[in-house]
């Protein structure tokens, strides 16, 4: 059964002033980073309006609020990923802001990798990982003597049980993997992978750039003992993203970059780490981007809502693939059921490079991404040609109008070149 959800009508894109500027434009890139709602560029100018300070750095009251801004929206990221006590308090201070998804995994395989790696061990990630969940981990096994273990699905995306018995055992100290695969939109089955690792004394590395924006994310419930994702794809502005991480590990790692604001004390030869997450967040943060990110996910989750992003990225994509299968042409890579497609789809039009494809869409004003999308191991795994594809990604703000103009596009692409 696939959703009945009216997405002919929308009552979103009104929200989002970008479109307004663009009236005519499909915008099928979400994956790569979200549109804004007016509400997330106004958090932003409200912040530097009426806010404006150096939080952590004063102790006049402007600086005192922007800094109580800040922990709120640490809390409230907390409680959004399930960071909670026994008694559902918020477990703000295991909430890290960073730049971005790259910049949490990097202090992950930076600083927490050494403290656990020993020559001979073994760090298993997937195939299907970002080149941001990958180079890290290339990184940390080559600084430590220790070796690289993929994870291969099937085809269509799946890890079998048999793979993870596999691969996953008593050396395997670290598994890193993404919770939603970028290129083929597929889920992996991160609870099973946490089941493993832990069995072996190891931990659990999630990154979940791609689906935080889409479903509720409960870092207990999938078992990570760490986990990343961007501000930018969740509706929020660029630079800013989070590391969670359990907080006896965050305590026992040494931080990642050093200097203002992340020391207790410092004398002329060393220094005392200021406590967890403060030890991780070195210089001057993006305040105006956190504060812009409580927004964000307020109206994600509380006034759009995880119920209503499902329903309708599933209609869309349910719509959008029925209509890609009638044209003979069009190649979807990964699996052909659509309800495996967590708002990507990837394809190759039979013949047609994919930069091709996305230039004749763009003059259709109709966004989408072309080539290797920060996966090249995965692509040269599926052997797909050219190490390249398109990649049409749907949020909840889209509609049917979108699809269509995508469709029309897909058509003409194929006789500009038949
Ligand atoms: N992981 C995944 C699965 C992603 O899709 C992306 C962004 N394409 C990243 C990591 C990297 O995110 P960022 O560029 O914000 O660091």
């Amino acid at each position: 059964a696939w959703p009945r959800i009216d997405i002919e009508t929308n009552p979103f894109k009104a929200a989002f002033p970008l479109f307004t500027q663009h009236p005519d434009i499909a915008f099928l890139d979400s994956a790569a980073t979200a549109q804004r709602p007016a509400c997330v560029l106004e958090a932003q100018k409200h912040f530097y309006e009426t806010m404006n300070a150096n939080p952590l750095r004063g102790l006049y009251s402007l600086s005192v609020e922007a800094t109580e801004a800040i922990a709120k929206v640490r809390a409230q990221i907390a409680g959004l990923i399930g960071a909670v006590d026994e008694a559902g308090k918020p477990r703000a201070n295991e909430v890290v802001f960073t730049r971005n998804t790259s910049e949490s995994l990097n202090i992950v395989a930076s600083s927490f990798a050494p403290t656990v790696l020993e020559p001979g061990d073994e760090v298993a990630i997937t195939i299907m990982e970002h080149h941001s969940n990958l180079i890290p981990w290339q990184q940390a096994c080559r600084a430590a003597g220790a070796k690289l273990v993929y994870l291969y699905p099937t085809k269509t995306g799946e890890l079998t049980d048999a793979e993870i018995t596999e691969k996953i055992g008593p050396r395997t100290k670290i598994v890193a993997c993404t919770q939603v695969s970028n290129v083929l939109g597929c889920r992996v089955p991160v609870e099973k992978l946490a089941a493993a690792a832990h069995a072996h004394g190891g931990y659990l590395v999630v990154d979940a750039a791609q689906s935080v924006p889409h479903m509720p994310v409960d870092v207990h419930k999938l078992g990570a003992d760490f986990l990343a994702f961007s501000a930018h794809k969740a509706l929020g502005p660029m630079g800013v993203g989070v590391l969670w991480g359990r907080l006896e590990l965050l305590e026992a790692m040494p931080p990642f970059l050093t200097g203002g604001e992340m020391i207790d004390s410092v004398t002329e030869q060393d220094a005392v780490w200021a406590p967890v997450p403060e030890k991780f967040e070195a210089g001057t943060q993006d305040a105006a981007g956190i504060y812009a990110t409580g927004a964000a996910l307020d109206y994600l989750v509380n006034q759009v809502g995880y119920d209503t992003v499902q329903a309708r990225e599933q209609a869309l994509v349910h719509y959008a693939m029925s209509r890609m299968v009638e044209l003979p042409y069009v190649e979807i890579i990964g699996s052909i059921y659509w309800d495996r497609h967590h708002g990507v789809i990837s394809f190759n039009v039979r013949g047609v490079h994919p930069h091709d494809v996305a230039s004749i869409l763009d003059m259709q004003g109709v966004c989408i991404r072309a080539g290797h999308h920060c996966a090249q191991p995965l692509l040269t795994w599926l052997g797909v040609e050219n190490l390249a594809c398109c990649r049409a990604s749907l949020a909840f703000y889209n509609d049917k109008h979108d699809v269509d103009a995508f469709i029309d596009g897909l058509e003409t692409v194929y006789r500009t070149f038949n």
